[in-house]
């Protein structure tokens, strides 16, 4: 089994990082005069905490996963950044993702100098577990698998997802955004059979809080301490923890509930348009449909006020648009659309 702290950047793996006035002095009781703030109390004037303790106790008793193993970033747009960073050497590592998928791993890469193989999948959007095992070589560091999949919507079964982790030699991230939506359970529950896992969920998608910005990893405490070491220090703002901390109170059930439904429904209504070629099943908040025009499929929903996301130049998904699961109302409204279209 391989160890992933070995595969830590020699720079990161010696950082001694920024030292915060919290750290040198923990109390809560007493007259601040050590970290150069405003004294007068507005609701803003004092740091945040930087470590959100009392945001990973609570996300803590709703995940199931140890605090120790969590770490919390701005939006999960800072995890796969930090682990750019934290384990790959820039213009020499590599890193493996599947395509077509979420764009910001490459973005990330792209950012941070770092090569990224992709590794399309089948026709069917299920994984090559033998091509993505065959990407890798003696420089390759982290594996990108999303599950659901962004914009394919469907899920890869856990026991391949599982076979990915065991076999590659690297660090796997595991991007599980759309999980609250889908079918299948997530692997948070067997985070500490594997070492080399990190496992990212955010709160923008089920949760509601797009605009808060909160994204969360969850790995080994090594590899969290290591994370923990190279953020930002105050990169969660008073806010953000104070409004996060509140809504974590009022349960996702029922709202999660209504959009699969709806999900539901609008998979069957759009398996009835004379303009859709195909409706991708989906695990997430969105689905994929085939069109043959999908400019001017898209124009036409734009013009009656709908947008949604034209993915048809995306390698793997020709002629297809992404459509996110509205309210009702806004469903109806984007079917009453494409149902008047005739086919061509
Ligand atoms: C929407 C989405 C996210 C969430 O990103 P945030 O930065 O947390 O808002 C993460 N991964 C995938 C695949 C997504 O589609």
């Amino acid at each position: 089994m391989i160890n992933p702290l070995e595969l830590i950047r020699e720079n990161i793996r010696s950082l001694a990082p920024y030292s915060t006035a919290r750290d040198e002095y923990q109390g809560d009781l007493g007259i601040y005069l050590d970290a150069n703030e405003n004294p007068n109390d507005n609701g803003y004037n004092r740091y945040p905490d930087p470590y959100q303790a009392a945001l990973k106790a609570k996300l803590s008793q709703i995940k199931g996963a140890d605090a120790s193993c969590i770490f919390v970033g701005n939006g999960s747009d800072e995890p796969i950044d930090l682990s750019f960073r934290v384990f790959c050497v820039p213009g020499r590592d590599n890193v493996v993702s599947i395509t077509p998928t979420y764009g910001m791993y490459k973005v990330a890469a792209a950012i941070n100098d770092v090569e990224i193989r992709e590794v399309a999948l089948k026709s069917d959007y299920s994984l090559d577990i033998e091509e993505i095992l065959a990407a890798s070589d003696a420089n390759t560091k982290l594996l990108f698998l999303c599950s659901p999949n962004n914009p394919t919507a469907n899920s890869f079964p856990r026991d391949e997802i599982v076979r990915l982790v065991t076999k590659f030699t690297g660090v796997v991230i595991l991007d599980e955004a759309y999980i609250d939506f889908s079918e299948q359970d997530s692997l948070l529950s067997d985070l500490n059979k594997y070492p080399n896992l990190i496992i990212l969920q955010t709160l923008s998608k089920a949760w509601g809080m797009a605009g808060l910005r909160l994204g969360l990893a969850f790995a080994r405490k090594d590899i969290i301490n290591i994370f923990t070491r190279v953020k930002y220090p105050y990169n969660i703002n008073v806010v953000t923890q104070h409004i996060v901390l509140e809504q974590l109170n009022y349960s996702i059930a029922e709202p999660v509930a209504t959009i699969v439904a709806q999900r539901k429904m609008v998979i069957a209504e759009l398996s009835k348009c004379a303009v859709i070629r195909q409706v991708h099943p989906s695990d997430a908040n969105f689905v994929l449909v085939v069109v043959d025009n999908p400019r001017e499929v898209y124009n036409i929903l734009i013009e009656n006020g709908i947008i949604v996301r034209d993915r048809s130049k995306i390698r793997g998904c020709a002629g297809c648009l992404r459509i996110t699961i509205g309210t009702e109302i806004e469903n109806k409204m984007m079917l009453d659309v494409l149902h008047s279209i005739a086919a061509k």
